[in-house]
């Protein structure tokens, strides 16, 4: 990969479009890419790979895509089980296990969320679940949806005051039922796919895994894990970073971008041509090209 401009290319291997939680369609989204001066971009919404085909068919000359998604997934090893996200990059979009597997994560996300919006009702706030759903226009619902509502109803500022805990973060938080990590590795290499471990120190999002965890995803198949993020602390990127060398794992650093969902840009954060290398040469899918 080279670069237009001969600086190092920019490569940004995380990012939500509306078919999940982020507010550009799949052609803005990559438009936007191209517009950023990126190299490569991965589209990575959650449960989902509804957005490849129109974000393929839209792709500006001159931009890589990496076909992704970003599974919501569960450790059992704590009372109660730990969340996390972890990133799949170039699998086969019509793997049959795959492909139910995430069908019944996002059954079970919209009947979470109508459940979290029975809790907000029963406690006399407005929101609607047809309005929320409507506004998810087919697109894997999440908190940030109902996020939205709030901010619409004029009981929050914005999305960040919307996650604190006397609403989304806490109070009004439901579990989804998400895929044991494990299985969800294993499923994803094979289908071919490349796992990466999405921001997997975030502990300002919650309660975050043990390193003896990773340790046993490297050996069931982990290939990578998320460094620059931010929601790590610098601290937390060095940490994930030296866990990532003992365990020769790579490392990548992305955006996360979720249009105006998030303040973060997209390229905010970028990965390495070496760890793109890595990925592209395990996957199965061929990279995007215009
Ligand atoms: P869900 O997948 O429904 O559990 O919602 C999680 C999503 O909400 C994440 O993927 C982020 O996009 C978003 N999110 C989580 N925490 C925050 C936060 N503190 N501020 C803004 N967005 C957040
Ligand atoms: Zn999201
Ligand atoms: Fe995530
Ligand atoms: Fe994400």
């Amino acid at each position: 990969m080279t670069s237009r401009t001969g600086s190092a290319p920019r490569i940004d291997l995380h990012a939500h479009s509306t078919a999940s939680d982020g507010t550009l369609t799949p052609v803005e989204l990559v438009r936007a890419g191209a517009e950023a001066g990126l190299a490569a971009l991965a589209i990575t919404d959650h449960d989902t790979t509804a957005g490849w085909a129109p974000a393929v068919r839209a792709l500006p000359p001159g931009l890589l895509l990496i076909r992704g998604a970003e599974l919501s997934c569960r450790w059992d090893g704590a009372e109660p089980a730990i969340p996390l996200h972890l990133l799949a990059y170039l699998f086969d979009p019509e793997h049959p296990e795959l492909v139910a597997e995430l069908a019944r994560v996002r059954a079970a996300r919209e009947e979470r969320g109508e459940r979290i919006v029975a809790l907000l009702r029963a406690d006399g706030i407005d929101v609607s679940w047809p309005e929320i759903l409507a506004a998810a226009a087919g697109g894997t619902v999440g908190r940030p949806h109902i996020a939205q509502a709030l901010i619409r109803a004029g009981l929050v500022a914005d999305t960040r005051a919307a996650f604190g805990p006397d609403w989304l973060g806490e109070r009004y938080r439901l579990p989804k039922e998400d895929i044991d990590v494990f299985r969800a590795v294993k499923l994803v290499r094979a289908a071919g796919g490349v796992p990466v471990f999405a921001h997997p120190r975030a502990t300002r999002r919650g309660r975050v895994v043990p390193d003896e965890l990773i340790a046993e995803l490297a050996a069931a198949g982990l290939a990578g894990l998320e460094a620059d993020h931010e929601d790590h602390s610098p601290a937390e990127r060095a940490h994930v970073r030296a866990l990532a060398a003992e365990l020769g794992l790579l490392v990548t650093g992305s955006s996360d971008f979720h249009g105006t969902h998030k303040t973060v840009q997209l390229g905010a954060f970028g990965t390495s041509v070496e760890a793109y290398e890595r990925i592209v040469d395990a996957g199965v899918t061929e990279v995007a090209s215009a």
